[in-house]
């Protein structure tokens, strides 16, 4: 059965359907950061995306958004957002979409906050823009979204500057402006990068009750393996621009089917463990311009056999809900424990 005969209940919110993005300069090949890469977002889902820098989350996310760097081009696919291809919108039509149907939080929120405006005024913008509304009356509604989102004593510090502002306070307010327009989606990438551990759990713990206030959908991308699936109903593992595995979360935890995934829970460090006895994975993320032929993790993967370094594995299906791109995942056997 291909992943898209999959019944499921919930209407597909999002698709990216083969999705190649890649840089293009004319004096070199292209560069190919995403490559091939399909997944979905149901409606009132959280998908977790997962994986080592460098490996293409960011780049997906800007992707749907079609805010890409200097230099990178969609080169290949779709993104259907409740069924519409978002790819060949013009950019008054994708401005329509940005910010009221699908929000961004983006990693660093200080690079993102105008200095020399009031944060308050920032999100008030971000409503008054999208519907026309005076700043003054969008003030109100920003006033109730930083109570919502837990920043203390509302009324006075919608008139802060963001460098009166704690780095989890900042997140807040970006979470904030995200939520103003009440989106349909909102794609959060690495939005707990930045903070220390306790902070991250109180972002983690905002998510959760948005969630359960709000009937927005999110994807919610990081590096961290263990914050991801606290959070998400689903994860894609991604890796070298390419999606490795696919399946609910604790499914994925407990019986992953992609040496990839095996590695990425095994370098988890337990309670008792010491620098000494953390596991890393060796090797690196390839580069981009440089990956190596055939499956992409063959130079670092223990289950390599011959063939790996000759063809590029897909997604092959192990059960309703669980993909994997590997030609062995059959010889991952048992040993899979609760990693988290
Ligand atoms: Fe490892 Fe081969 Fe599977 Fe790639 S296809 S993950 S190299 S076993």
């Amino acid at each position: 059965m291909q992943r898209s005969e999959m019944k499921t209940e919930r209407e597909k919110i999002l698709e990216v359907k083969d999705l190649h993005t890649y840089f293009c300069d004319e004096r070199a090949f292209p560069v190919k950061a995403v490559e091939g890469l399909t997944f979905h977002l149901l409606k009132g889902e959280v998908l977790g995306i997962v994986g080592e820098s460098g490996c293409g989350k960011s780049l997906t996310a800007l992707s749907v958004l079609q805010i890409l760097p200097p230099g990178a081009k969609i080169v290949k696919g779709e993104i259907l957002f409740k069924g519409k291809d978002l790819i060949g919108l013009s950019q008054k039509q994708l401005n329509t979409i940005r910010g009221t149907k699908i929000s961004m939080i983006f990693q660093e929120p200080s690079s993102y906050l105008n200095p020399v405006l009031s944060v308050g005024y920032q999100v008030a913008e971000a409503l008054s823009a999208h519907t026309g509304q005076s700043i003054r009356d969008a003030m109100k509604k920003a006033r109730q979204m930083f109570k919502e989102v837990g920043i203390p004593d509302p009324e006075q510090r919608v008139h802060n500057y963001p460098h009166e502002m704690s780095g989890g306070q900042k997140q807040r307010v970006m979470t904030a402006m995200a939520l103003i327009n009440e989106p349909d989606i909102i794609i959060a990438d690495e939005p707990t990068t930045s903070l220390d551990v306790t902070v991250q759990a109180q972002i983690i713990n905002l998510f959760k009750k948005l969630l359960k206030d709000h009937s927005s959908s999110i994807v919610f991308i990081s590096h961290d393996l263990p914050l991801v699936s606290e959070i998400a109903d689903r994860i894609i593992v991604m890796y070298a621009g390419m999606n490795f595995e696919e399946a609910p979360v604790d499914v994925l935890i407990k019986d992953p089917k992609h040496p990839y995934t095996k590695k990425l829970l095994e370098s988890i460090p337990k309670e008792s463990s010491s620098w000494q006895k953390m596991k890393t994975i060796p090797g690196a993320v390839p580069d981009p311009a440089r990956k190596p032929g055939g499956c992409p993790f063959h130079p670092r993967c223990d289950y390599a056999e011959k063939d790996c370094n000759q063809r590029i594995p897909f997604m092959t299906q192990v059960d309703d809900t669980h993909f994997t791109a590997c030609y062995h995942y059959e010889k991952i056997k048992n040993s899979n424990k609760q990693n988290i």
